[in-house]
């Protein structure tokens, strides 16, 4: 059985099947993709996935609020990620991370959301799903001030070095 550990169902382009959710489901399904991982990259959408969860057995989900974000949204609070984290169908916290790959105009909200973010997920014990670029040193300093190392989690966009790979690995996440 494959997993997709990591795709967007509420932001596909579905032209190629007739516009229907449920007809590119089942066409993974049939190339062998048993259960989809679907990330959350704000509150609101977060919320529709765990709806859409709740009818399909093979979606699981994760709440986070992206680091990049056009307009920025208020300050994710680790009550709203805790509150939609305890739902059924939730597996996961973010995605969530630092991105100073356009520059680093929002470098403190990033900062503090994602701090918020590993804090949930560590009151839930749940992986935590990090985007990170161009963020090195910053990114392991707060995995290892916040994050629950015995539950890690995916280091998602991954775009650094073997060092940072071997440093992460090391605080118990996975590299993708
Ligand atoms: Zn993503």
């Amino acid at each position: 059985m494959l997993v997709d550990s990591h795709c967007h169902l509420d932001h596909l382009d579905l032209a190629d099947y007739q516009n229907s959710l449920s007809q590119l489901l089942d066409a993974a399904r049939q190339c062998g993709v048993g259960q989809f991982l679907s990330v959350g990259v704000d509150l609101a959408t977060s919320a529709r996935l765990i709806e859409m969860a709740q009818s399909c057995r093979d979606i699981v989900v994760s709440v986070g609020v992206h680091p990049l974000q056009r307009a920025l949204p208020p300050l994710p609070t680790v009550a709203e990620l805790l509150g939609l984290g305890r739902r059924p169908g939730v597996v996961a916290i973010g995605e969530t991370g630092l991105d100073n790959y356009y520059g680093r105009e929002q470098a403190d909200w990033q900062e503090q959301s994602f701090i918020h973010h590993l804090q949930a997920a560590a009151q839930l014990g749940k992986p935590v799903i990090v985007h990170t670029r161009d963020a090195r040193e910053q990114t392991l300093a707060l995995l290892r001030a916040h994050a629950d190392t015995e539950v890690g989690g995916v280091i998602h966009c991954f775009t650094e070095n073997w060092q940072m790979a071997r440093a992460a690995m090391d605080l118990n996440f996975l590299i993708s």
